[in-house]
């Protein structure tokens, strides 16, 4: 909002207009001008531009931590050119919400990345910073701001759930935020990304109308059970890990490090590279709902 103090970005504000106008500049061409590449192509004899067509839009969200002190030091950050990282949005520890970038241009927060075949993020994605030295919980004030950013960016340009994801889940091998604290279970209760049924955290299975204390396989038929089944030895999960990994998005040329980054976001409590019973359980349950 505006305030009677001098606004301590003022100069790089006015850089920041200088390349809007550029941009502007290139958008409105028309016709475009040729680079090398579209000087070979065999152009008709007029130019006729469309009359129906609107801005491209973002399709994905990007949470990530800061990993800095301060929500003055980022955009300190964002506003040095050497830095050559941004991202559209920083959320301050109490909730401050500041737009660095217009929703329709092209933040550098995602660097190289790749959720299911999309590789460039930055294209495609808004970021959001949340400040956070990398390790703390996020305060109730930031989580409550970043849930109404959500709600308005979701509705702007419809954004379908599955897309609100993590740094780490686009870029596994490279970053680990946001990091473990961060309640992606609440978002996905809000409609931001998606998570899995908890019923398979605490299944009972029923034999001679009495739940089967320890029981873990909620998906065998009643009448196969008998109480020296071993169900715990069943597999969990009905098809290759890595396959369900790449089915969610996880780029799995680096196993270890897709392992790690679905650890991160859904199960939370020990970020490796083993997937435990339940694990399995979670990513069996989960991958089918991105398919
Ligand atoms: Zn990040």
């Amino acid at each position: 909002m505006a305030s009677c103090a001098t606004n301590p970005y003022s100069k790089t504000n006015r850089e920041h207009k200088k390349q809007l106008k550029e941009y502007s500049k290139q958008l409105r061409e028309f016709p475009p001008q040729l680079d090398n590449g579209a000087t070979l192509l065999n152009f008709g004899e007029h130019q006729a531009g469309t009359t129906n067509f609107n801005l491209r839009k973002p399709n994905y969200v990007i949470i990530h931590h800061t990993a800095q002190n301060s929500v003055e030091q980022t955009l300190m950050t964002f506003t040095l050119p050497r830095t050559q990282v941004s991202s559209h949005y920083v959320i301050s520890r109490n909730g401050e919400v500041y737009q660095m970038l217009n929703d329709y241009y092209r933040a550098w927060h995602g660097g190289s990345g790749k959720w299911g075949n999309t590789s460039d993020l930055n294209s495609s994605s808004i970021g959001i910073e949340l400040d956070n030295n990398g390790f703390e919980e996020f305060s109730p004030a930031m989580i409550n701001s970043l849930i109404d950013l959500l709600k308005v960016l979701k509705e702007r340009h419809k954004i379908p759930d599955a897309n609100f994801i993590g740094h780490s889940d686009i870029a596994p091998s490279r970053k680990v935020d946001p990091n473990p604290t961060f309640p992606w279970r609440l978002l996905a209760g809000e409609g931001f990304g998606l998570w899995y049924d908890e019923i398979i955290e605490t299944p009972e299975v029923i034999i001679d109308g009495r739940p089967l204390p320890g029981s873990i396989e909620i998906q065998v038929l009643e009448n196969e059970i008998t109480p020296n089944t071993k169900i715990e030895e069943e597999s969990p999960l009905d098809i290759d890990p890595e396959i369900a990994l790449r089915i969610i998005g996880y780029d799995t040329s680096n196993l270890d490090a897709a392992i790690k980054a679905f650890k991160l976001h859904f199960i939370q409590t020990e970020v490796n590279g083993v997937l435990t019973d339940h694990d399995l359980r979670v990513l069996n349950n989960l991958y089918k709902k991105y398919m």
